[in-house]
Parts: structure tokens; C-alpha cells; sequence
């Protein structure tokens, strides 16, 4: 049983000052492994406190320090990687080799971070054209100060690094609460913090809830910046806290990320990405690829792929390395799920994926291919979190392009199509924050993420996930002596 009691504050444990606790899950044993405090307002209280101490000195630590730091908090989950892949496995129900894909994603953050660290600090008072005759011109980027980062459960330590890697690089200072689902990872990840070298106060770690943590630590004026990932009516709560005192936010939000198959596309191709667009982590992605819109050439052919492919997939242990799935996140997860799927019985919604028995424990929902879903639908237009895929025939590029931009979310979208150009002209008329063409969804550390309309507010990873966290300065003066 882990009891995660106690909050990490100026690299030491201390006792939460709340006396409740939520109980930590393994989805596929359904047991208990461990409870986590709610957290009180007085845990966020000495946190920032912490924070704000630890500011000044960090901020002026040298880029290239900070770098070294970042580098050793690799090295450390590097180290830990078997335990820790595990460990998210069972508190998260993925499969172990997606844990392992987690921990790689994470590993490769932190040490991109570190290069934008050494490369922040060489640029650093770089001469800019002042325009003005007599007058010279620097430029500077200053930490934006004290940041609060909040987490959801689906990706366990690649959030958290999206978000901390860069706010470190920049020289903020850290409270991360990460979510009450799956603590565990996380709290190991402060071990690694800690033995990584950080001076005390630099990075903070209060678990708990969205009442107990997350509320007062978006709307604490001691905290200069918020970033969250999570749900929309979350969101849009931490927003509001973020318009007290007029603080930055970054919001990563949800989505309904279409996939567009064209009717040149290569059957087992767009099979293979439509599957890994809905069933990767049992479809927990805000990028989820969750409304297919093929060619109507192609349409039934491809149906009775999914269709056979979804009956194949292999269900079970998250631990077994011949599982393809696993279970949902929890037992609130998976009847969220369930009631999406009875409203599609109430619509009368037409399926044809085999019915399969499902493992014996554990919160599975067998994945589900509906066919040529009404766009009113409840099920095409907002996001399940689950391995629940809607789909419509198209006739036309056209139609495909006005459909898949017919959403209040912009996070993804994957294009499959035989011509590279075609799907690359497809991807340019998307709103969608990331497109994949006939590939894989890939998020390198140096690329961008994030979504357009709903979907949130700026731009993780890459240059720009660390200029969220600075603040451009440009000092002019009198040239010469
Ligand atoms: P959630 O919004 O319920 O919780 C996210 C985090 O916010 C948790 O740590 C939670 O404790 C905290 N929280 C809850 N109430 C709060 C409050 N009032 N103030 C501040 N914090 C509060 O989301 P979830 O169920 O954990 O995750 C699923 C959602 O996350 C989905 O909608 C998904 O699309 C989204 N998501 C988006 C991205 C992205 O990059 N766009 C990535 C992953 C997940």
C-alpha cells in the first residue's frame, strides 16, 4: 500500500494538512494500492511560500546549470525506468510498453530542455537594431516567476515534463499538483527532483484534489503563471482563477481529433492508424483520432477492417507483454464510457464490431466502431475518453475538410492518403494544432503542441513551450561609452 500523505515542499516530506485521503486504484486488479490526501488550502499556502523564496537565486542561476540539472533529472528517471514503468502500468492500466514509450517521451524531454537551457543563456543580451540613431539595443528573456502546473492522469510523467523541463530551463519556480488518479509515478518523480540536485523550494509537489489543491493553488496570488491540461470545464475554471490579478495561462485542453482516409489511401495503412488513433492508451488521448471520415469507395471495406481488427485486439493484464489494451483509467472512467455507449443504443446508432467477452477483472470497454454517425449526434461531437470510434462517408475531399473543421475543438488530425502532396494540401485546411500524414502520432520534444479554438491556449514543447515560461525584455540606451 502506498500512503501519499505527505506533500514535497523545499525538497523535504511533510504531513499534508488535510485529514482525508481519495483511494489509489489498479484498474485491472481492481484493488486498492494506496490513497493520496485531498490536500488543503494550508499545504498550497506553505508551498508557494516555498516557492516564491526559492525564486530570486534560481532565476539567476546560470542557463547552463539549470541544464545540468534538467540532464540529471533524465539520468534519474533513466535509472528508475523499470520500477517506474511499471509503477504507471499499474496505476494507470496502459500497457507496459506504453509506459516504457511515457517514460522515453519524458527522459527525451528533460534532456531537450537542457539544450534550450545552454541555448537560452548564450542568447541572452544579443544586440537587436535599436532603429533610432544614438541608440543601442539588448535583448533578454526573464523567468515569468512562480508557476503552477496541473496535471491530468492519462500520460503520468510526459505532462508533468511538457511542463516542468521548460518552466525549470526558463528559471521559474515550481507547485506541480499532479492528479489525484495517478499519483504515484509523480511522487517518484520528486525523489528523482530531489536527488537531481535542486535547491530546496525550486520544485514543489502538492497532491490532492481539484478542491482541496488545484482551486487554491490557481487562484493564490503568489503564483505568477498557471499551466493546466486536463478537461475544458476545468479549464475554463482555471482561466477564470487567472483573471485575478491578470496572470498567463496555458490551457491544454480536450479534443475530437478527426482522421481523413481519401479513396487512394492503402487499406491496411489507414486501418492501422485509425486503430492506434482510438485504441493507444484504450483511447484516453486528447489527440484520439475519434471521428473517421473516408471516402465512401473506401468506406465499407474499411469498416469491416476495423471492425475484424478491433475483434482481435488483445485485452488484458497491462503487466502481460501480449496485452494490446488495458483497461480504463478507473471505474468512474469506464462508466463515463458505458454512457456514451447506452446513449448510442437510445439513438439507435449502428455498430457492427463483434461483441466480446471481455477479462475476467479489471475496466474494460471493448473498443466500438459506429457507422455513418448523424454530425448531431452526442457521440460525434464530444469527447469520450474512451475506445469509442464514430465515423461518416465522405464523397469528397471537400466534404471530408468542411466536416472534420465542423467541431469545437482544433487539438489533432491524422489525413491518410495515397498522394503525400494531396494529404499534405488535406492538413493545410485542418484546424488542428498537429496533422499527421499517413504516420504515426508523433510529438518530439522539439516540436509543438497543442490546439486551435476549445482545444486551449498555447503551445507545449519546443521553442515554444519554453517561451511560455519567459518573458521577452528589451533594454535600450545611449550608444557608445
Ligand atoms: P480534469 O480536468 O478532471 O483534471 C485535470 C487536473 O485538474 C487534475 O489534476 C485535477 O485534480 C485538477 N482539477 C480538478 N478541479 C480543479 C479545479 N477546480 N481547479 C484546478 N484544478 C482542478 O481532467 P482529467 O479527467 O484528469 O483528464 C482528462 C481530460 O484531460 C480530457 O478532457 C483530455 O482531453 C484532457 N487532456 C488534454 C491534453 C492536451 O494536451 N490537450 C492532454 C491530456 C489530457
Amino acid at each position: 500500500m502506498h500512503s501519499l500523505t505527505e506533500q514535497f515542499i523545499d525538497n523535504a516530506w511533510v504531513p499534508s494538512r488535510a485529514d482525508t485521503c481519495h483511494p489509489v486504484h489498479d484498474p485491472y486488479r481492481e484493488t486498492r494500492i494506496g490513497e493520496v490526501t485531498r490536500g488543503d488550502t494550508a499545504d498550497v499556502e506553505v508551498a508557494v511560500a516555498a516557492a516564491r523564496r526559492a525564486l530570486p537565486d534560481w532565476r539567476d542561476t546560470a542557463e547552463v546549470r539549470r541544464g545540468e540539472h534538467l540532464d540529471a533529472i533524465a539520468a534519474g528517471l533513466e535509472a528508475r525506468r523499470e520500477g517506474l514503468a511499471e509503477l504507471s502500468s499499474r496505476n494507470n492500466g496502459k500497457p507496459l510498453a506504453e509506459a516504457h514509450q511515457d517514460l522515453d517521451d519524458a527522459i527525451a524531454c528533460y534532456r531537450y530542455y537542457a539544450t534550450q537551457a545552454r541555448a537560452l543563456g548564450e542568447r541572452q543580451g544579443q544586440a537587436d537594431a535599436s532603429g533610432i540613431e544614438g541608440l543601442s539595443a539588448r535583448r533578454y528573456w526573464d523567468a515569468i516567476g512562480v508557476v503552477a502546473l496541473i496535471t491530468p492522469w492519462n500520460f503520468p510523467l510526459v505532462s508533468s515534463a511538457w511542463k516542468l523541463a521548460p518552466a525549470l530551463a526558463a528559471g521559474c519556480t515550481v507547485v506541480f499538483k499532479p492528479s489525484e488518479v495517478t499519483p504515484l509515478p509523480e511522487r517518484v518523480l520528486a525523489e528523482v527532483v530531489m536527488e537531481a540536485g535542486l535547491p530546496p523550494g525550486v520544485f514543489n509537489l502538492l497532491h490532492g484534489d481539484g478542491e482541496g489543491i488545484g482551486a487554491p493553488l490557481s487562484h493564490h496570488p503568489g503564483i505568477d503563471k498557471l499551466s493546466f491540461t486536463g478537461s475544458n470545464p476545468v479549464g475554463e475554471r482555471v482561466m477564470h482563477a487567472a483573471t485575478h490579478g491578470v496572470r498567463p495561462v496555458s490551457l491544454e485542453l480536450g479534443g475530437k481529433s478527426p482522421i481523413l482516409v481519401t479513396e487512394d489511401a492503402d487499406l491496411g495503412l489507414a486501418r492501422d492508424l485509425v486503430m492506434a488513433g482510438i485504441c493507444y492508451n484504450a483511447g484516453q488521448m486528447c489527440s484520439a483520432t475519434s471521428r473517421l471520415l473516408v471516402h465512401e469507395r473506401l468506406a465499407d471495406e474499411l469498416y469491416a477492417a476495423i471492425d475484424a481488427a478491433m475483434g482481435a485486439l488483445r485485452l488484458g493484464d497491462p503487466l502481460a507483454p501480449e496485452t494490446e489494451m488495458g483497461p480504463l483509467v478507473s471505474a468512474t472512467q469506464r462508466d463515463r464510457v458505458q454512457e456514451y455507449l447506452a446513449l448510442a443504443d437510445q439513438e439507435g446508432l449502428h455498430s457492427d464490431t463483434p461483441h466480446r467477452a471481455l477479462p475476467e477483472s479489471g475496466c474494460f470497454v471493448a473498443p466500438r466502431l459506429y457507422r455513418d454517425v448523424p454530425t448531431t449526434s452526442r457521440l460525434w461531437r464530444e469527447e469520450i475518453f474512451g475506445p469509442v470510434l464514430c465515423a461518416r462517408r465522405v464523397a469528397s475531399d471537400e466534404e471530408a475538410i468542411a466536416l472534420a473543421n465542423d467541431s469545437d475543438f482544433g487539438l489533432a488530425a491524422t489525413v491518410v492518403a495515397g498522394d503525400p502532396d494531396r494529404a499534405e494540401a488535406i492538413a493545410r485546411r485542418l484546424d488542428a494544432g498537429n496533422v499527421w500524414c499517413n504516420c504515426d502520432q508523433v510529438a518530439p520534444p522539439h516540436a509543438s503542441w497543442g490546439g486551435m479554438k476549445r482545444s486551449g491556449i498555447g503551445r507545449e514543447l519546443g521553442p515554444a513551450g519554453l517561451d511560455a515560461y519567459l518573458e521577452p525584455k528589451r533594454v535600450t540606451r545611449t550608444a557608445g561609452a
